[in-house]
């Protein structure tokens, strides 16, 4: 029987084969950067990776079910430290720290958030690291650092954590992952051995869907089809009334084109940015993208709607295509993704005026002749 090794529905299996050849090998490098597109797995795969290093059943196995397999598993090993981007010390609770890590271990898939408010990865917390590495080990074989959205790191942050790749103790493997490699500093990256995560395909999400979340809902496939196979927004989508965000994204987009009604379009411009909930306008702007997507493939061919994100809304956008025959897609899709950029960016304080620039943009690249 072939060994018990990786979780059954982990994937990737090119990079499990890889790290065990590099264990075998005697070449594991002190710190490997995971990077891809959000939603395919790599947290889970980097929390897989620390049973590797310290199954009491290894080398070169993971065994699921030893004290160490099952105490990473729950992130509460003492040699295993999971990180990811908080609000500011005054901002946040330790005890909402703890439930984020508790709900990150029963589904490694998840997000980690907190809502609404600007998180990022601090200096105090690179330090608490720094120190953590010299200690000796408390109970496992090799203490192994998994720093989640390691993009989202303060430069002096970033910098702190630099001093600890250029000395790296021995025991210690750092694993930094990434959807945005390149605002990760090049002086890291070249510190680092760099693994690429492809995306997890249709029926990868669909096992890893039932595995962590038994009661899916009803409109699962569509909620899967619309997260385009990234797993974390599935998730997001299955907790949040998504489809209810998707309406109000069509309904923007139904105010955009019709100018006369403007003042309806600034009282929603207000629904949608009241909440100050970043993400949640930012999901809008997701929903933007795909219609805008939806209807660059209506347009060239509007016979088949089986590429179709929003292929349960053919209809409406097949109308809408034929309604502006002149619109500029493309350059919509431009617009929105500057929209995107400038709503994560934690320096531009005016939602509403990036919603009403947008407004404006797409109203006069759709109604063109
Ligand atoms: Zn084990």
């Amino acid at each position: 029987m072939e060994a018990n090794k990786f979780n059954d529905e982990i994937g990737h299996p090119e990079i499990q084969e890889q790290l065990l050849n590099s264990i075998k090998t005697d070449r594991l490098p002190h710190a490997f950067i995971f990077y891809g597109n959000e939603g395919c797995g790599k947290e889970a795969f980097a929390i897989e990776v620390a049973k590797l290093l310290n199954c009491e059943k290894g080398p070169l196995f993971i065994c699921q079910n030893c004290s160490s397999c099952l105490k990473i598993s729950h992130l509460q090993h003492p040699d295993i430290q999971f990180i990811f981007p908080t609000p500011s010390t005054g901002n946040v609770k330790p005890e909402d720290i703890g439930e984020s890590i508790r709900e990150k271990a029963q589904n490694p898939y998840r997000r980690v958030r907190f809502r609404g408010k600007n998180s990022f990865i601090s200096i105090d917390t690179v330090r608490d690291l720094k120190r953590e590495a010299k200690y000796k080990l408390y109970e496992g074989q090799k203490k192994v650092f998994i720093i989640s959205e390691a993009d989202e790191m303060r430069p002096e942050a970033a910098n702190a954590l630099l001093k600890i790749l250029e000395e790296p103790p021995a025991n210690l493997m750092l694993i930094l992952i990434t959807s945005r490699i390149h605002r990760i500093l090049p002086t890291i990256r070249s510190r680092c051995q760099l693994i690429h995560f492809a995306p997890l395909d249709g029926d990868q999400v669909v096992k890893i869907i039932h595995k962590y979340q038994p009661d899916p809902p009803e409109h699962l496939s569509r909620i899967i089809r619309l997260a385009l196979a990234n797993i974390k927004l599935a998730f997001d989508f299955i907790e949040e009334d998504v489809l209810e965000q998707r309406d109000l994204a069509v309904d923007f987009l139904r105010k955009v084109v019709i100018i006369e009604k403007s003042q309806e379009l600034l009282a929603l411009i207000d629904k949608i940015t009241a909440s100050r909930d970043r993400r949640q306008m930012g999901q809008l702007l997701f929903f933007l993208l795909t219609w805008f997507k939806d209807a660059l493939h209506c347009q060239a061919d509007p016979t088949r709607n089986e590429y179709l994100i929003n292929m349960d809304l053919t209809q409406n956008l097949q109308g809408f295509v034929k309604g502006y025959p002149g619109a500029d897609y493309a350059g919509s899709i431009a617009a929105v993704q500057d929209a995107v950029r400038e709503l994560e960016d934690p320096r531009n304080l005016n939602p509403t005026l990036i919603f009403n620039n947008l407004a404006i943009k797409l109203n006069s690249l759709i109604k063109r002749n």
